[in-house]
């Protein structure tokens, strides 16, 4: 066999190839716009898609803006306002650090940024590629004219950021998404579950034009709270369905571990209705990210099925929130999973205290059939 030489790869599809990564699919880009989003402060949020977000993915948000100085570099790889230093890094209170999301972006669609920071009368439009800030060319009078890069326009102050044709350089990632209806469910789940630990912020989710019912009923959406959205999202009696967790406590005596949440009792899991099977089940935000912990998953999963014997899956909401400097964000290119200190600790204390409120909601039960 002939041997190869080996070659440096080009800039470019290092890049491709990075944000490949970053964006996995359409999902992955809206869990960052989403992020970005509230890490600017905003309390209303609108999402737009065609095509499960394939064809478009529109954010567009309240939030603070962006400076128009920096929109030139705004898709640059390590571009932030949210990180200084890698000490920095153990103490990040916001979604994003790396400032790696729209570049990636950037490189794998046609990205358009709209943002009028607070403080300006006017908004801005620019368009992204690779990296880098567009300029736009306009025709005039059949002749072709370079325009400024960054546009001023009439706008509302907030950010609208659109992904266009996602993944239109890389055919075989495109071919991998056949089910529009697949990634919409993909993304109004990853809405609700934001919206949930977000009760404070007001989701909209359209496509075609059309609104896609992410809260049965419209009102709560506006005002809600953590509860009054998962009775809603998932048509729960959550009276009767739902313990509410909650944890404030030192571990190992050196860090403060605090949770608030919901978890399904014991009936739930016997009553599972089929609607019930096609939601997440465990929904799990730590340091307000959300995140997977197979680890903590199987070991509460091991509390249900010693006390009950039927296949019904329970349902946990859990917003977790562990001292910054614990919690290691930096381990996966979309931020899914986190490592934290301490965690066999962590994992250990929130499995007893479900033990502890099962066997209490056992004794009220029995008090209650005795009265
Ligand atoms: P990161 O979030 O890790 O900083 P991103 O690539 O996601 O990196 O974003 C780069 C920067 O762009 C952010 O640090 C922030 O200053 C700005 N930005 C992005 N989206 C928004 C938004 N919706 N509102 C205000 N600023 C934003
Ligand atoms: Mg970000």
């Amino acid at each position: 066999m002939e041997i190869k030489r080996i070659k440096k790869l080009n800039e470019n599809t290092i890049r491709q190839i990075a944000a490949g990564e970053v964006v996995q699919r359409p999902t992955s880009a809206l869990k960052e716009l989403l992020e970005n989003s509230l890490d600017a402060g905003s309390t209303q949020i609108k999402i737009h898609l065609k095509k499960g977000g394939m064809k478009l993915l529109r954010v567009i948000d309240n939030g603070c803006g962006i400076k128009v100085e920096d929109l030139p570099i705004l898709c640059e790889r390590f571009t932030t306002s949210k990180l200084r230093s890698f000490s920095d890094l153990q103490s990040v209170s916001t979604f994003g650090f790396r400032g790696e999301a729209l570049s990636s972006i950037s490189f794998v669609s046609h990205l358009t940024v709209i943002t009028q920071p607070r403080g300006s009368q006017l908004a801005y439009r620019a368009h992204f590629k690779d990296g880098k800030l567009l300029k736009p060319r306009s025709q005039q009078n059949g002749q072709s004219q370079e325009e400024a890069s960054v546009v001023p326009i009439a706008g509302i102050p907030g950010t609208q950021i659109e992904i266009g044709d996602l993944f239109y350089n890389q055919p075989s990632r495109l071919r991998s998404f056949k089910k529009t209806s697949e990634e919409t469910n993909r993304i109004l789940n990853v809405v609700r579950c934001y919206s949930i630990n977000n009760p404070q912020v007001a989701f909209v989710v359209t496509q075609n034009e059309k609104a896609l019912p992410l809260f049965k009923n419209k009102k709560t959406n506006q005002f809600g709270n953590s509860l009054k959205r998962i009775a809603e999202i998932y048509s729960l009696d959550v009276k009767k369905c739902l313990f509410k967790l909650q944890i404030n406590t030192l571990i190992n005596n050196s860090f403060r571990l605090k949770l608030e949440g919901y978890i399904s009792n014991l009936n739930y899991c016997k009553e599972e209705k089929e609607a019930h099977s096609k939601m997440p089940h465990f929904i799990l935000f730590i340091n307000k990210r959300l995140v997977q912990n197979y680890q903590m998953k199987t070991q509460i999963m091991k509390v249900y099925k010693e006390r009950v014997k039927t296949k019904g899956k329970p349902f946990m909401f859990f917003n977790l929130i562990l001292p910054p400097e614990c919690v290691d964000v930096n381990v996966h290119p979309t931020k899914k999973e986190v490592k934290f200190l301490h965690e066999a600790f962590v994992i250990d204390t929130i499995v007893k205290n479900i033990q502890k409120l099962f066997s209490n909601g056992l004794e009220k039960d029995k008090q209650n059939q005795e009265n």
